[in-house]
């Protein structure tokens, strides 16, 4: 059986652990095999072939979990496609383009999805895990593929007959090296002539003057969707497209996105949403393997079997269990609704911002409750998070609270210096057990903000909020850069907060899976985006998701398998059945 051996780079500091105190306890050194060498950037290096069970212990010993030391299950036969370098991560295989047809990329962060779309793309030359070559020639990869779908797709690529067009995950960092305005930068990409179908499509109107670096996560989002599909290509490929988009929005972008497959023309994308994901992709391919180490491709499956084949952890063809649990939507119980002590009353308020406004109705929220917020964007859910915080100060209405609250704003992007065991002080006094460990939030305790990723960032935000002191906390959008099992795994620990502490808790958030599993009771949001936002509720989850859905004009029911929520097709019978008894939400 073969090992993997990994050490973060990032993580590794010598001068912090006292000085390679992974080689001082490697038994492998102290016998005089230099398994563990000083390498050329200053940092830990493990040479692989002279390793041996007895290194295991090296991984405990490092204080900051820089190593990883993994054996590779028995049916891994294949050659790698990619790795890093010599002690890195490595990629095997690869998803499958396929023109028609939008193909799905799921797994966890870190398992490689974004390594291997961008070998797809061209900005990572394969090296067919040999980290010392710079590139392989693609007649080896051909031949890796040979009778697969993906040597057909390899020999286009070898004939330059595939052109790429790739929307990347973060679009902060687009924005953030990004000048001059939204026009002029679509301007310079328009490659198929269709500016004007896509600003509509897309509902860019408003913001063609806006300059880039002043727009909103979701507009920023929408642009570069845009600037993706005005590019000429035949591969298209997304990277969490629906991240800050609202649910309309986000059904919106799944229909283009999926209109954009034909024959001549392929669709890759990775989502974590399961609803858009479901509503979008024909095929998926699923990623497993172990975070940070190394990641396996499956083979393509239909998207309905593929998805519930995720989520049950197992692949049947190959006989491969991933993960030891299955992730299982609960069916709703009607404890959910059960009455606490209210905790917090606001009064029915108004409130101006420019051409801006929002009314809000009278409503409370109740000990150990967990209130979800859901509306389009611009529509006044932030204002209105800021009233209840005390940030703004109503135009009529008093509130008259000495409630103290905690708010995790959307925008999480940071060029702060700041240790993570810093920022999160207090949720590591009282809250080791129940949001530390579960989040695996030490491992990150000495990186500094600016050195996390979008998912990493959120999670340490999330902590942040929920174990400050404070009688109220309000979360905007929690699920973003999360993948699925972090979502689920979030959405168990903020309920448990609920209910612990007897806290009371908002969230705004767009997929609905997530606010579907934490939330006790809905806000709607209503009205016309940057004009004028009215708050509607309090109200059950039935009412709430019914009065959305709606709106939105789409049923749900849940998959008789997984017991995931699926958008039914339009018009199919189910559909008109549900809309028929006014049903737009399963119970
Ligand atoms: P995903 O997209 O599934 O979240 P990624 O492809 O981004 O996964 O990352 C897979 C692994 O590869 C991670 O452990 C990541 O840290 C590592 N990785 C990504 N880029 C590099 C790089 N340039 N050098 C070394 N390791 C990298
Ligand atoms: Fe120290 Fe860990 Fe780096 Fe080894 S891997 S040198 S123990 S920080």
């Amino acid at each position: 059986m073969k090992r993997i051996a990994v050490v973060e780079k990032d993580r590794c500091n010598p001068e912090g652990c006292g000085g390679y105190l992974c080689i001082k306890k490697s038994p492998l050194n102290r016998m005089g095999i230099e398994a563990i060498v000083k390498g050329p950037d200053g940092k830990a290096q493990i040479n692989e072939d002279l390793a041996n069970d007895t290194l295991q212990v090296v991984v405990n010993v490092c204080p900051f979990n820089a190593i990883h030391m993994v054996k590779l299950p028995d049916h891994l036969t294949t050659r790698p496609i990619h790795r890093y370098g010599k002690d890195q991560f490595i990629l095997y295989s690869l998803p499958t383009p396929t023109f028609g047809k939008v193909v799905g990329i799921i797994g966890v962060n870190g398992i490689g999805k974004s390594t291997a779309i961008k070998i797809l793309a061209s900005s990572i030359k394969p090296n067919l895990g040999d980290a010392e070559k710079e590139e392989s020639d693609i007649d080896e990869l051909i031949k890796l593929f040979k009778g697969t779908e993906m040597q057909i797709f390899m020999e286009k690529f070898k004939k330059k007959e595939i052109i790429v067009s790739y929307k990347p995950q973060e679009v902060e960092l687009i924005q953030k090296n990004a000048k001059g305005k939204v026009k002029e930068l679509l301007d310079k990409v328009n490659e198929t002539k269709k500016l004007k179908e896509v600003i509509e499509i897309l509902e860019l109107d408003n913001i063609l003057d806006n300059d880039i670096n002043k727009i909103s996560g979701g507009e920023m989002q929408r642009v570069a969707i845009a600037a993706t599909v005005l590019k000429k290509a035949n591969l298209y490929i997304f990277d969490e497209p629906s991240s800050f988009l609202d649910i309309k929005q986000r059904l919106k972008i799944a229909r283009f996105i999926r209109d954009l497959a034909d024959e001549d023309t392929s669709v890759l994308v990775i989502e974590h949403d399961l609803i858009v994901m479901d509503y979008m992709a024909d095929l998926v391919n699923i990623m497993y393997g172990k975070e940070k180490v190394y990641g396996i491709v499956s083979q393509l499956k239909p998207a309905k079997t593929g998805m519930n084949a995720y989520l049950e952890g197992y692949l049947k063809d190959d006989n491969v269990r991933f993960r030891d649990h299955k992730i299982k939507f609960e069916v709703r119980s009607s404890d959910k609704e059960k009455k606490k002590d209210v905790r917090f009353e606001w009064p029915a308020m108004e409130k101006k911002l420019g051409n801006f406004t929002l009314k809000s109705n009278a409503g409370n929220i109740h000990n150990q409750e967990v209130i979800g917020i859901l509306g389009p964007n611009g529509i006044g859910k932030t204002t209105f998070m800021k009233l209840l915080a005390g940030v703004e100060t109503p135009d009529t209405g008093k509130l008259e609270t000495t409630a103290t609250i905690s708010y995790k704003p959307q925008n999480l992007a940071s060029d702060s210096e700041e240790l993570v065991m810093n920022v999160l002080k207090q949720t590591i006094q009282y809250h080791t057990n129940d949001i530390i460990d579960p989040l695996n939030l030490k491992d990150l305790f000495t990186r500094q903000l600016k050195q996390l990723s979008g998912g990493e960032l959120q999670r340490v935000a999330v902590a942040e909020a929920l174990g400050k002191k404070a009688d109220i906390i309000l979360l905007d959008e929690p699920s973003a850069y999360l993948d699925t099992e972090q979502r689920l795994k979030i959405s168990k620990i903020i309920r448990n907060v609920a209910d612990t502490t007897g806290k009371a808790i908002l969230i705004v958030d767009h997929d609905l899976v997530f606010l579907d599993y934490v939330a006790n009771r809905l806000i709607v949001f209503e009205g016309q985006p940057a004009r004028e936002g009215k708050q509607i509720g309090p109200m059950s989850m039935e009412e709430g998701m019914n009065l959305l859905l709606k709106e939105v004009q789409i049923t749900l029911r849940r998959d008789d398998q997984s017991g995931r929520p699926r958008i039914n097709k339009l018009d199919s019978v189910m559909d008109r059945k549900q809309k028929d008894a006014g049903k737009y939400y399963y119970n």
